[in-house]
C-alpha cells in the first residue's frame, strides 16, 4: 500500500480526479471514463523519476505538469462545456470572442469559481513531497505499476491510436491542434473581395436571405419526392414552399459541390475556387451583413478551403467543437438543432440586409449519430444493410425537423417585421448512396459515378413581402421547378433571387429566370452526361 501511494500520490490523485468530478458535473452526457484509465497509465511514468532519483524539484515538475494539463481542461469545461479539442483551440484562436459568446451563449458565471478548490489541490500537492521509502522486497509493484503502464501505451502505440486513444485530453488537443496548424497555414488564407454589384430594379431594401446548405442528403429517401417511408412528415404538410424536382449536384463531395455552389466557379469555366468570386463576396459588396453558422467540423484536410470561406463572412460561428480531427467529429453526435439558437441569434442582429450561410451536419455517416433518440423510428429490420438504411432515414426524418424548423424561424422573424423581404433556399451539397445502387453505402465510387450521390433536394421558401414585391420572379421560380439544373449555378440562381446584378451574373445560368437554359448538358464529375445514364 505504501508503495502505491509513492507511485499515486494521494494529494497529485485528487488533484488529477478533481477535474475529471467536475467534468462529470458539468457534462456527463459527453464524459468518457477512457480518460480516467489513460491518466492513471500515465501518472507512474512521471512520479517514478522522482521514486528513482529522490530529488523534489522531479516530483514538483510532475505535479506542475499536470496541473498546467488540468487546468487548461477545467476552465474549459466550465466555459464551453465540454473537454478542450483541437477543434475548439482552432475556433478560439481564429475567432472574434466577444462576438462569439454572443452567439454561442458562454456563461463565464459562478462555475469559474471551481478553479479555486482546484488551484488550492495543488499548492499543497506541489508542497506536500514525501520522502521516497520504498522497501526493496516491494519494488516488484513498481515493476507491476510499469508493466501495465508500458502495456497500455505499447498497445496503443502498435495499433496507431497512441494520440487517438492513449494521451490524455489536453495532450492530444495540443498535438492535433499543431497538426492541424501545419496544414492550414499552407493553405492561403482567402479574403473577402469587393465586386461592382447593383440591385437590378429597386433600390436597397430591407432583405433577408438563408443558404441552408445540407449534407449527403438524398432526395429519393424524402417522402416530399415520394420515398415510399414518410421521412418528411413535416415539408410535406408546408404550403409555401417551392419544390424543384430536377437538381443534381456536380461532384459527389462536400469540398467540390459547396465550393461550385457558392462561387462563380463552374463544371465548364472550372475557376479555381480561391479564385472565384463568392457570394459573400458578392452580399459583402453590396452592404448585406455576412453569417456563416455551421455544425460542421472547422478542422480538417477537407474542410479547411470551406472553413477559409466562412472566413470571410463578418460572422463565423462553428458550434461543433467536440472532435480533434474532422474524421473524430463525424462519430461525434452535434444534432443540428444546435444551429436554432445561432439562427435567431443572427435574424435578430440590427443590420438592416443579411446573408445567412447554415451548414448542417445532415445525414453525414455515422448516420446513427445524427439524430437524438426520438427519432428512432424506423428500426424493424432483418440484415445489417436494412439496418444502416433505416438509421439514414431516420436521419432524413430528423433533417426534415430541422429545415421546417428554420423555415419556421424565418417566416417568424418575417411576420415580427413587416418591411423585411425574407427568402430562403435549402439543398444538399451531394447525394447519397445507401444501397439505391451497386450494393454500395456512402458517397465514393468508382468508374461511372450512381446517380444517388448526385440526386439532391432543392426547396424554395419566400415570404409574403417577398412575393408582394418581385411577383414576377415568383411567377418564373414556380414555372421552373422541373427544369434540370445543377447547383453549381446556384450562384447565379441566388443573385437573381435576390435581385442583385453584376458583371459575372448570367441570367441563362439562373434556375429562377424565365431565360434559363434548360439544353445545358450535365455532364458531372465523372465526365459523363446525367440524363443519359
Ligand atoms: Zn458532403
Amino acid at each position: 500500500m505504501k508503495t502505491l501511494k509513492q507511485i499515486f500520490p494521494p494529494l497529485l490523485l485528487l488533484m488529477i480526479l478533481y477535474v475529471q468530478i467536475v467534468s462529470l458535473y458539468v457534462n456527463y452526457s459527453i464524459y468518457d471514463s477512457r480518460e480516467l484509465a489513460i491518466l492513471f497509465a500515465w501518472i507512474p511514468l512521471f512520479t517514478l523519476p522522482y521514486i528513482l532519483t529522490r530529488k523534489k524539484v522531479i516530483y514538483k515538475i510532475a505535479v506542475t505538469l499536470f496541473f498546467v494539463a488540468g487546468f487548461i481542461n477545467l476552465s474549459h469545461l466550465l466555459i464551453l462545456k465540454g473537454p478542450v479539442t483541437a477543434s475548439s483551440l482552432f475556433i478560439l484562436l481564429n475567432t472574434n470572442i466577444r462576438e462569439a459568446s454572443e452567439f454561442m451563449e458562454l456563461k463565464s458565471s459562478g462555475l469559474m469559481l471551481l478553479t479555486i478548490p482546484y488551484l488550492l489541490l495543488f499548492v499543497i500537492a506541489a508542497r506536500n513531497v514525501k520522502p521516497v521509502k520504498i522497501h526493496p522486497k516491494n519494488s516488484y509493484i513498481i515493476i507491476i505499476v510499469l508493466l501495465f503502464s508500458s502495456i497500455f501505451l505499447a498497445e496503443n502505440l502498435i495499433h496507431g491510436r497512441l494520440i487517438r486513444k492513449g494521451i490524455p485530453q489536453t495532450a492530444k488537443a495540443l498535438v492535433s491542434f499543431a497538426d492541424e496548424i501545419k496544414t492550414y497555414k499552407a493553405l492561403k488564407k482567402r479574403k473577402v473581395t469587393k465586386h461592382e454589384v447593383d440591385f437590378k430594379t429597386s433600390e436597397l431594401e430591407q432583405q433577408t436571405f438563408v443558404l441552408i446548405i445540407g449534407e449527403s442528403c438524398n432526395r429519393n429517401h424524402m417522402s416530399l419526392y415520394n420515398y415510399a417511408k414518410k421521412t418528411n412528415p413535416k415539408l410535406e404538410q408546408r404550403n409555401d414552399i417551392i419544390v424543384f424536382n430536377n437538381v443534381v449536384s456536380p461532384y459527389s463531395n462536400t469540398l467540390g459541390s459547396v465550393l461550385s455552389a457558392l462561387t462563380e466557379s463552374n463544371l465548364e469555366n472550372k475557376m479555381g475556387f480561391d479564385k472565384s468570386v463568392s457570394l459573400i463576396d458578392i452580399f459583402h459588396s453590396i452592404n448585406f451583413k455576412t453569417f456563416w453558422l455551421s455544425n460542421q467540423s472547422p478542422i480538417g484536410i477537407w474542410d479547411n478551403a470551406i472553413y477559409n470561406l466562412a472566413q470571410t463572412s463578418d460572422v463565423s460561428i462553428f458550434v461543433n467543437n467536440a472532435g480533434n480531427t474532422s474524421f473524430e467529429s463525424t462519430y461525434l453526435s452535434s444534432y443540428d438543432e444546435r444551429l436554432f439558437g445561432t439562427l435567431h441569434t443572427a435574424l435578430k442582429d440590427d443590420s438592416q440586409n443579411k446573408f445567412i450561410v447554415i451548414h448542417l451536419m445532415g445525414s453525414h455517416s455515422a448516420y446513427s449519430k445524427r439524430y437524438p433518440p426520438d427519432y428512432d423510428v424506423f428500426t424493424s429490420h432483418t440484415n445489417n444493410k436494412e439496418q444502416l438504411i433505416n438509421a439514414y432515414d431516420n436521419s432524413i426524418l430528423y433533417n426534415d425537423f430541422i429545415v421546417d424548423s428554420m423555415f419556421n424561424i424565418l417566416s417568424y422573424y418575417s411576420s415580427q417585421t413587416y418591411e423585411t423581404i425574407s427568402s430562403c433556399i435549402y439543398f444538399s451539397d451531394h447525394g447519397e448512396n445507401v444501397y439505391d445502387e451497386n450494393d454500395n453505402a456512402g458517397h465514393d465510387y468508382s468508374g461511372s459515378m450512381p446517380k444517388s450521390n448526385v440526386e439532391i433536394p432543392f426547396i424554395v421558401w419566400l415570404s409574403t413581402e417577398y412575393k408582394n414585391k418581385f411577383s414576377e420572379k415568383n411567377s418564373a421560380i414556380l414555372s421552373n421547378t422541373d427544369l434540370p439544373f445543377v447547383s453549381d449555378d446556384l450562384f447565379h440562381a441566388v443573385l437573381d433571387l435576390n435581385d442583385i446584378t453584376s458583371k459575372i451574373y448570367s441570367k441563362n445560368r439562373s434556375l429562377f429566370n424565365p431565360d434559363f437554359n434548360a439544353e445545358r448538358r450535365r455532364i458531372l464529375e465523372d465526365n459523363m452526361d446525367y440524363d443519359l445514364k
